[in-house]
């Protein structure tokens, strides 16, 4: 199950649009497949709900320390990052046995 988090960078690197979805799916790591059914706006009624929501998100994007991205602060390319950093792990420690 990919989290919101990568869903959410997924819509911000497609409005973007300075990277194709292969270079999009390639720096999250996620596949292709599922960046173009973020594109085609499948993803949509209650993510977006919460995104406008969301009462801790900035209303505009800021630099993100971290990374340097232009972003919403919490810095979701971060947590994505984090995230999947996690999931690999897990899955290294399932096939290492
Ligand atoms: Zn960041």
């Amino acid at each position: 199950m990919i989290p919101l988090e990568t869903v959410l960078e997924v819509k911000r690197l497609l409005a973007e649009g300075r990277l194709s979805q292969g270079q999009i799916a390639k720096k999250l790591g996620i596949s292709r497949t599922f960046v173009n059914f973020v594109n085609r706006g499948r993803l949509r009624t209650p993510l977006e709900a919460r995104i406008k929501d969301a009462p801790d998100r900035e209303p505009t994007p800021r630099r993100c320390p971290d990374c340097g991205a232009l972003v919403y602060m919490p810095c979701i390319a971060c947590r994505t990052r984090a995230y999947i950093a996690w999931q690999r792990r897990q899955q290294n420690h399932t096939t290492q046995s």
